[in-house]
């Protein structure tokens, strides 16, 4: 159960690893009125919010299953009353220079209200709206310190979220086939309840929307194949190319690619919860935030733009491939002119299951849109040694049998072997 609330003022809980002492820190109005049309391009001046309950006063928190806001003191339920809008992607170059002119002017972190806890052990900064739900960080486990809680500074705003779909107790399930299903996982992994933290937190992406140009100049190759008898009599078969000189060229057109803007995470294991619908998202309210945790970046619109770059170069290679058509392409020039370029700043919903095992993090990610479940799994040396065992037992049982009860004799097939080679000239 929550404090009691004071009114004009935030109440800020934490609940360090070793008890329950709650600590106040007070400033920043109560409730914000919705979002205006017009919101200032980076957040400095906004307060941390609370949304009380109208019943009891408790903090309301966005509940993934009525997609509304809901008190978990007496749970009453409340109407999330920023719109529902569609998001509108912002020109790359106007936002980054507007931010580093800010960041330029201004000595440390701004002091905008707005809390974040930075890990010490993996340097993951996590913000949070309202009171501070989680005890441990999400990502490493450790336990969060008081020290830990900051003000944030200067930062491009959040543009868009994709509110949570699949509520907690789904998500356990998930989680629960998933760790179930991990055949030599050990059995402490397995009881994971009592060692990790299992956490909703919101990461950072930045999605980049593209229009291109492309002129290129390459080679179409036809291929064709001939046969000849080689000098034992036996027919082969060889693929030759016929090299036509092109060029043309293609227009792209990119729409919201993702890329995860937060460093010290899987990145690898997290890319694998991709597709996102990200065509769902809405404009961002921190309502949707409220109760859960939200990775703020480490890396910004533009530090972010190669890997986007590097993905829509990669498609521009494909659609000119296409273009050029035949069986084989060589491209030998290509030259792409970019017409604009505008991101959004998004936040998408990841349940993050942590386990330390032999003192070590073991992350579980899930897509809290699709179910889409991707981890890492310890293997227990002594499953896989009984396994290999077993598996060596059951060959020299094979062998026994073989030998005392005689062999079948296989007959000899015979096998005619096919040449096939390419030319590429
Ligand atoms: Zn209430
Ligand atoms: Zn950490």
């Amino acid at each position: 159960m929550g404090p009691p609330p004071v009114a004009g003022a935030v109440a800020v809980n934490f609940v360090p690893s070793g008890g329950g002492a709650d600590v106040q820190a007070s400033g920043g109005p109560v409730k914000q009125p919705p979002p205006q049309a017009d919101r200032a391009m980076l957040h400095r001046t906004e307060h941390t919010r609370t949304y009380p309950c109208a019943a009891c006063g408790g903090q309301l928190q966005f509940d993934i299953a009525s997609q509304k806001l809901r008190c978990p003191n007496c749970g009453n339920y409340s109407e999330i009353e920023a719109p529902r809008a569609p998001v509108a992607a912002r020109d790359l170059r106007a936002a980054i220079g507007e931010l580093r002119a800010l960041q330029a002017t201004t000595a440390g972190p701004e002091v905008t209200g707005n809390h974040e806890i930075k890990c010490q052990n993996c340097g993951g900064t996590t913000s949070f709206v309202g009171s501070l739900t989680a005890t441990r960080c999400p990502y490493c486990a450790t336990p969060i310190q008081r020290d830990d809680v900051h003000n944030a500074p200067a930062r491009l705003p959040v543009d868009g979220v994709v509110p949570f779909r699949i509520d907690e107790k789904n998500a356990r399930v998930l989680v629960e086939k998933w760790v179930s299903g991990r055949w030599f996982a050990p059995s402490e992994f397995k009881k994971y309840k009592r060692l990790g933290s299992f956490a909703s937190v919101y990461h950072a992406y930045f999605t980049y929307n593209a229009d291109t140009y492309t002129w290129y100049q390459g080679e179409q190759g036809i291929e064709y194949t001939e046969t000849y008898r080689d000098s034992d009599g036996d027919l082969q078969t060889v693929t030759r190319v016929r090299w036509y000189p092109v060029q043309g060229e293609v227009v792209n057109q990119f729409v919201d690619v993702p890329v995860l803007a937060n460093e010290h995470t899987d990145r690898e294991r997290i890319k694998t919860l991709e597709p996102w619908p990200i065509q769902d998202a809405t404009t961002y309210s921190p309502e949707y935030v409220a109760g859960h945790l939200a990775r703020t970046y480490d890396r910004d619109a533009e530090e972010s733009l190669p890997e986007a770059r590097s993905e829509m170069e990669n498609e521009i290679e494909h659609t000119v491939r296409r273009d050029i058509g035949g069986d084989q392409q060589r491209i030998h020039s290509l030259n792409s002119t970019w017409n604009s370029l505008a991101y959004k700043h998004v936040l998408l919903p990841i349940w993050l299951l942590t386990v330390i095992y032999l003192d070590r993090p073991f992350n579980v990610y899930i897509n809290g849109l699709t179910g889409e479940v991707s981890g890492e799994r310890p293997w227990s040396k002594i499953k896989i040694a009984i396994a290999v065992t077993l598996a060596v037992l059951l060959v020299v049982v094979i062998v026994v049998l073989y030998m005392k009860f005689g062999h079948h004799s296989t007959g000899h097939g015979s096998t005619t072997t096919v040449h096939h080679s390419t030319h590429r000239r």
